[in-house]
């Protein structure tokens, strides 16, 4: 018969349990390391833009083309000549815009001044117009191509006249003749009114 511990024997092994549980020192200090100040970048990268020249309308200016005498109109070589600018337009026009998006990712990082993220931030919302406008264009300039590749280009929309090389040297993308487009700027001034 195992014997009934007495009061004062639990309350000893009471003790015991207690006292036998060894405290593990909790780690106090937590090693501070210093953190590195990195500077901020202060001066803005200036990237030098490539200036696309432009005669007097404010036209991108394109190679010219000299036609031979009695070359009859959209021959192979006119043909040829309107795909290549064309082409090589649209690939300016990419790496415009590649560039612009590397160039932003770039500057969003540079600044944490809320003043000089402000204007940076208006300075980007132009650049972005101008981008989208780039991307229309482009959009347009394959519809061109397109208009090649189905023997349509050069003839106007409306009418089906020539559009004439001269125009289209000037604006290769030209889907009118002179007369349908004035005309359509005339419908247009009168819809804004
Ligand atoms: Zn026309």
């Amino acid at each position: 018969m195992a014997q009934k511990k007495s009061l004062m024997q639990k309350a000893i092994d009471a003790a015991k349990k207690v006292v036998a549980k060894p405290i593990t020192p909790k780690k106090v200090a937590k090693k501070v390391v210093a953190k590195p100040i990195t500077p901020k970048k202060v001066a803005k990268k200036v990237v030098a833009k490539p200036i696309t020249p432009k005669n007097s309308r404010g036209l991108k200016k394109f190679n010219s083309y000299k036609p031979k005498a009695n070359e009859s109109y959209m021959n192979k070589s006119q043909i040829k000549h309107f795909v290549k600018i064309l082409n090589d337009w649209k690939l300016e026009l990419s790496s415009d815009i590649d560039r612009t998006v590397s160039h932003m990712q770039d500057e969003l990082t540079a600044y944490a001044d809320p003043n000089d993220r402000a204007s940076q931030e208006s300075d980007m919302a132009l650049e972005l117009r101008n981008r989208d406008r780039e991307r229309k264009l482009i959009k347009k300039i394959d519809g061109t191509l397109l208009n090649i590749g189905n023997d349509e280009y050069g003839y106007c929309n409306v009418c089906g006249e020539e559009i004439g090389l001269n125009r289209l040297l000037a604006r290769p993308t030209a889907t009118l003749c002179i007369d349908c487009k004035t005309l359509d700027e005339i419908r247009e001034k009168q819809m804004a009114k």
